[in-house]
C-alpha cells in the first residue's frame, strides 16, 4: 500500500480525514478497449466528504483479478531515470 490509498482514512487531494466508503455499481462494463464484451464490475467507493475526490478499487472476488490480467491492457511499471 501507498501514501495514495485512502482506505486509510485520508484523502489523497486535501488531506481531510472525512473519508467515507460506499460501493459503485455500473451499468456498464469492465473491458479491453474496443471490445464488444465484458465483465459487470463493482467498485468500493472511497469520498471525501471535504473536497468530494473520489478512489474506486474494483472488487476481485469471483474471477475478477483473472479476468483483469486475461483481458485489460498491462501497463509496465514506470522505470524513471
Ligand atoms: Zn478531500
Amino acid at each position: 500500500m501507498t501514501n495514495g490509498d485512502m482506505r486509510y482514512g485520508h484523502c489523497t487531494v486535501c488531506g481531510a480525514h472525512e473519508v467515507f466508503r460506499g460501493e459503485y455499481t455500473a451499468q456498464g462494463a469492465l473491458r479491453q478497449s474496443g471490445s464488444l464484451l465484458g465483465k459487470q464490475p463493482v467498485f468500493d467507493a472511497y469520498v471525501c466528504a471535504a473536497c468530494g475526490h473520489t478512489q474506486l478499487h474494483l472488487r476481485l472476488e469471483g474471477r475478477m483479478a483473472s479476468y483483469v490480467q486475461r483481458n485489460l491492457q498491462w501497463i509496465p511499471p514506470y522505470q524513471g531515470t
